[in-house]
């Protein structure tokens, strides 16, 4: 048996309509997974890429995950699903740590654990793979929520580790590095921001969506099954720095 191979396995991935999630979505059924793509919003595009199908999750409500697994068996779940908010951090609001901490920490730990009880209900292991960041590690400027956020999903990930790896379910994460999509929109728009941060890379490039998901495939797949708690950087070398 291919043991990159997904065939037989629902995956659930949550912010599946565009930029990492879907190129998550698109890897993750390539390797032969059902793909149910979540989104805010349906995620036809998603859903038509993958052949599979599309849910409403809003983590505006950060609980909204809490029925997302009773009404099928999901054995791969991504927690991608996140946001950001720029300001200083003398000026920073309530409502944009709320709002970050919300969808990229509570919702994170929240959809994991409702994704591991049906689990358990079941007798089924499972995967989890959550999107950290290279701001899991650095402090980054003026992304105070963000920040607190990705360290949180570090220590997060660890912790179900600890907790369910003797119960079959692996949790490990991805920490992308600079990837093109729209949460880095601002940082291209600056050239001065841009080639900085490209000076640095020492791949010589930014990322691409795809980048990151052939990275969570590995993680999904049985060629990990003795990964866990692990934060693999997919960035370029730029860690290693
Ligand atoms: P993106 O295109 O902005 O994707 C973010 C995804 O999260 C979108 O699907 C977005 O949905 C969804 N989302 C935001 N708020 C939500 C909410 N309240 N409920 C449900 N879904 C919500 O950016 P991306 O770069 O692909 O980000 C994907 C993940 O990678 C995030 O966790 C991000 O922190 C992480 N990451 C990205 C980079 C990078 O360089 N791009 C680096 C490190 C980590 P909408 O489209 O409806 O807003």
């Amino acid at each position: 048996m291919n043991p990159f191979s997904l065939e037989g396995r629902t995956a659930l991935v949550t912010g599946a309509n565009a930029g990492i999630g879907q190129a998550v979505a698109v890897s993750l059924a390539r390797a032969g997974a059902h793909v149910v793509a979540a989104g805010r919003t349906p995620c036809d595009e998603t859903a038509a890429l993958t052949g599979g199908e599309t849910m409403i999750l809003d983590f505006a409500d950060p609980m909204a995950a809490r029925d997302a697994f009773s009404a099928r068996p999901v054995d791969i779940l991504v927690n991608n699903a996140g946001t950001i908010r720029r300001a200083d951090a003398e000026e920073f609001s309530e409502a944009d740590w709320d709002e970050v901490m919300g969808v990229n920490l509570k919702a994170l730990f929240f959809t994991s654990q409702a994704f591991a009880k049906a689990a358990f209900a079941r007798k089924a292991g499972g995967r989890i793979v959550n999107i950290a960041s290279l701001l899991s590690f650095q402090g980054g400027v003026r992304v105070v929520s963000y920040t607190a956020s990705k360290h949180g999903v570090a220590g997060v990930t660890r912790l179900l580790a600890n907790e369910w790896a003797a119960r079959g379910i692996n949790v490990n994460a991805v920490a992308p590095g600079y990837v093109e999509t729209a949460n880095t929109a601002p940082l291209r728009a600056d050239p001065e921001r841009s080639k900085a941060i490209l000076d640095r890379i020492p791949a010589g490039r930014w990322g691409a969506p795809s980048d990151i998901a052939e990275a969570v495939v590995f993680l999904a797949s049985p060629a990990a099954a003795y990964v866990h708690g692990a934060i693999l950087n997919v960035d370029g070398g730029w860690l290693a720095r």
